[in-house]
């Protein structure tokens, strides 16, 4: 179902009790001042989801994963699996973010098989997709990001798909400072809904989440989120600190 949501991506930051503090803080000014029709997720370090979890009203607030293992269980050193994710009393786990991709080779082949382990243990993916700098340069960021889709979650059936979040962050406005303007953030969610209908009908595409993520804050959330076709956001920095964070929930 279609809804509003703002979700952190803590990346690799806070120690776990830094980041136990956030949740407790971002918790009590949700509970007193948050949009109550908006979904709130915090997307932690593997290390943190448990003591999150236990943290914060979980009835309000979900908690995701930034990453799950393309492998279900076995000889994998290091890798934290989607069963093990869920078994935390995490809800979501973040993946095809860019970072992961530039960072850690992740393609769509890998993360084809992350978001069957994740459907398949019951956790919703909120999928990451967007293009670089030269691809917006070069005018084909519009088919660049559909391609992205139609290489991973447009290959899910139609009800799988509609068990998933999709984020558009133009890798360009990530952590940047630069954020899309309210006119390319709609155009694109536009086009990526459009694509939707195409692959899947309207009702799936008019019931599917498209966040945007990208130097998001405060003071520019709710022009963002007053685009139709803009659900909420996947939000980095500013999730790391509890007030800036409630400004964007807030900010439909
Ligand atoms: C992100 O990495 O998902 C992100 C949107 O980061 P920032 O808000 O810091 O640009």
């Amino acid at each position: 179902m279609r809804q509003k949501i703002v979700a952190g991506n803590w990346k690799c930051n806070t120690t776990l009790q830094e980041g136990v503090e956030l949740a407790k803080a971002v918790d009590a000014l949700v509970a007193k001042e948050g949009a109550e029709d908006v979904v709130v997720v915090l997307g932690t370090p593997f290390t943190h989801i448990t003591k999150v979890v236990d943290s914060v009203n979980t009835e309000r607030i979900g908690v995701a994963a930034q990453n799950c293992a393309a492998e279900a269980s076995g000889a994998f050193t290091g890798e934290v699996s989607a069963e093990m994710v869920k078994s935390t009393g995490a809800e979501y786990v973040i993946l095809g973010h860019s970072e992961r991709r530039e960072y850690y080779g992740e393609t769509s082949e890998i993360l084809n098989k992350k978001v069957a382990l994740a459907l398949a243990n019951g956790l919703t993916p909120i999928y990451c997709c967007g293009e670089a700098l030269d691809i917006r340069e070069a005018g084909t960021h519009n088919e660049y990001v559909v391609k992205q889709l139609e290489e991973t979650v447009f290959q899910l059936s139609a009800d799988d798909f509609k068990k998933i979040v999709i984020a558009y962050e133009p890798i360009w406005a990530i952590g940047t400072g630069v954020t899309a303007s309210s006119e390319q953030a709609q155009d694109m969610h536009a086009n990526i809904r459009a694509a939707i209908t195409a692959k899947f009908g309207e009702e799936v595409a008019e019931g599917t989440s498209i966040l945007y993520g990208g130097s998001c804050n405060p003071s520019n959330a709710n022009e963002l989120f007053a685009n139709k076709d803009v659900d909420g956001g996947l939000i980095g920095g500013a999730s790391l600190k509890a007030e800036d964070f409630l400004g964007i929930i807030n900010g439909f």
